[in-house]
């Protein structure tokens, strides 16, 4: 019955939230250490060109293995870290190990990874809102011989409009050193017209629920359309996330997206593994599995 089914959710609710909570005790005292024994990993997801079906970048994930918990989601201990004063620390972890791992890459295949392939990191909005940020993206860029441009910085539409002056002050910063920077998630936030309008952004990711399914349902369709119609009208390049059919990548590539991510091209993947995908040969046109 109804009644029962209600009753089976709270148990299995509250049991969750036991768990979530052990988890985030866990990972609160281990996180620290995770960046020093190892234990924490970057993964990399390529960012393709659906007319090439090749890799015009990867983005930065983070994975974490844990002893006794095995893996835990990045969104479950990105949040941990956030609410923990830990994000300074991981953030600089992950784009200190993004920078250096983009640079190794052009130094030792600079056939696979030339000097166009850019490296995208997500960054929390503690990170966004700390008055040192600029200076220490530059101190991270000069310290691995790489350029602005060679960077994109992932902000959520939430970080930006929670303080949208320091946000600002920020992105204009990156800007300046020619760090690109994309709003992730788009179309799940709050963001206004005008506040994007004024924002120095320059690409929007379309968030990967209404990519999941393009092509089957009129509602994704009109979405995805009416942002890629704010993309052109705002000069933003575009980037849409979870694709994992041909049908969504030709939806995509019949409405003027032309970049995309998603398993239907790879996974997120260690760097070695990352670095063979991208030196297989690509399939023009056809984005199919690999
Ligand atoms: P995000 O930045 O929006 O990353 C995209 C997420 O979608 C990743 O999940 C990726 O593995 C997943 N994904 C990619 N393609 C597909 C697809 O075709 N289908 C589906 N269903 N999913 C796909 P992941 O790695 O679990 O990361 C989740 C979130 O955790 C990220 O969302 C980001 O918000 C956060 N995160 C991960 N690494 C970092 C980091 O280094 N710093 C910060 N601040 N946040 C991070
Ligand atoms: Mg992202
Ligand atoms: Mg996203
Ligand atoms: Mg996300």
């Amino acid at each position: 019955t109804a009644k029962d089914h209600g009753g089976n959710e709270v148990v299995t609710f509250t049991s969750e939230m036991r768990v979530r909570e052990e988890v985030r005790v866990t990972v609160e005292m281990s996180l620290l250490s995770a960046i020093r024994d190892g234990t924490l990993a970057i993964h990399y997801q390529p960012v393709v060109d659906l007319r090439t079906a090749s890799a015009t970048g990867v983005e930065a994930l983070l994975r974490w293995h844990h002893p006794t918990l095995g893996p835990v989601s990045p969104e479950l201990f990105v949040g941990v870290a956030e609410a923990t004063n830990l994000a300074g620390e991981l953030g600089r972890w992950v784009l200190d190990g993004a920078c250096r791992q983009l640079a190794a890459w052009r130094r030792d295949r600079p056939d696979v990874v030339g000097a166009d392939f850019t490296m995208a990191v997500n960054i929390s909005p503690v990170q966004l809102i700390a008055v040192d940020f600029v200076d220490a993206v530059a101190e991270v860029l000069t310290r691995h011989g790489l350029d602005g441009r060679d960077l994109v910085l992932e902000v959520t539409e939430h970080a930006v409009v929670g303080d949208l002056d320091a946000a600002s002050a920020t992105l204009r910063g990156l800007r300046r050193l020619g760090v690109c920077v994309a709003i992730d998630d788009f179309g799940t936030g709050y963001s206004s017209l005008a506040q994007l309008k004024a924002l120095p952004v320059t690409i929007l990711k379309i968030d990967r629920t209404f990519v999941q399914d393009l092509g089957r349902t009129a509602e994704d369709l009109s979405i995805v359309r009416s942002i890629v119609g704010l993309a052109q009208s705002f000069g933003l390049d575009l980037i849409a996330e979870g694709v994992e059919t041909d049908l969504a990548a030709r939806t995509l590539l019949e409405m003027g997206c032309t970049t995309a991510q998603g398993y239907l091209f790879s996974r997120p993947l260690p760097a070695d593994q990352l670095l063979a995908w991208a030196a297989a040969p690509a399939t023009p046109a056809v984005p199919s599995p690999r």
